[in-house]
């Protein structure tokens, strides 16, 4: 009897075990699928650096990486 309710209190530990990493981990998949959209890269036309689309400065359809370098051409 004595090994029994040893036995039926390792069993729910572990089951307790089991449900907490889920809950853990459950969180990490969650955010690697928000991760955001991968975005357009674009060289600078003066110094090279690549600069995402969105925080390109643009002169005319040529991408510079910041207004100095868009006014130096
Ligand atoms: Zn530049």
């Amino acid at each position: 009897m004595k090994y029994l309710v040893l036995f039926v209190v390792v069993i729910v530990g572990l089951m307790l075990f089991k449900k907490s990493q889920r809950q853990r981990s459950a969180p990490g998949v969650r955010k690697s699928t928000q991760l955001p959209a991968p975005e357009p890269m674009h060289a600078c036309r003066h110094c090279g650096v690549h600069v995402p689309q969105s925080r390109c400065v643009w002169k005319g359809d040529k991408p510079y990486c910041c207004s100095d370098h868009a006014r130096l051409g």
